[in-house]
């Protein structure tokens, strides 16, 4: 069976990523996406949060699973008999972090764990979840982001630090 891992943050999850999950789910047998549990970030929405999100986004994926971990992606990709990762790429900006990321990645699992690049659907290549957040900090339109129930959730965690 063809699988594949795509990790990341999902701080939330964006129509950008929702994008990328769609269109590895028809390469793939089975997609399994994960919330990467980085106590390096401070996060606006806990690993849980983050997984529901992502849960009811791809409730109608039926090759599509959702789990968190912490620690080294490529150990979660080992431990999971996973080979194969999924990355997306907005810009050249992306390009040059995850050329190394993935350089590394190959390299510290002694070449079991390959990359495999995504490029952004052109509607989403300006989004990302920061501006997200940011936006909607300040009550800005996120409507054309993510998904109703995203902003409901962000209108919810900024409400009140306005004012
Ligand atoms: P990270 O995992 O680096 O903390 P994210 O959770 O934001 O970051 O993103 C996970 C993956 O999704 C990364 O490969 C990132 O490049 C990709 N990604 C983020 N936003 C978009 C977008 N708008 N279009 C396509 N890919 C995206």
């Amino acid at each position: 069976m063809n699988r594949a891992l795509y990790p990341g943050s999902f701080d939330p999850m964006t129509l950008g990523h929702l994008d990328i999950i769609k269109r590895a789910s028809l390469m793939f047998d089975e997609l399994i996406v994960a919330v990467l549990n980085n106590s390096e970030k401070t996060a606006l929405f806990s690993v849980d949060e983050r997984v529901k999100i992502l849960t009811e986004a791809t409730k109608d994926m039926k090759n599509v699973r959702v789990d968190s971990f912490s620690g080294l992606t490529v150990d979660y990709c080992l431990q999971n008999n996973l080979h194969i990762m999924i990355r997306g790429l907005r810009a050249v900006t992306d390009f040059e972090y995850e050329l190394q990321i993935a350089q590394t990645n190959r390299k510290i699992s002694d070449n079991k764990v390959d990359t495999v690049f995504l490029t952004t659907d052109l509607q989403y290549s300006y989004l990302s979840s920061s501006t997200v957040k940011e936006i909607a900090r300040y009550g800005g339109d996120v409507s054309h982001s993510v998904p109703d129930y995203v902003e409901a959730a962000l209108k919810e965690k900024f409400k009140g630090i306005r004012s």
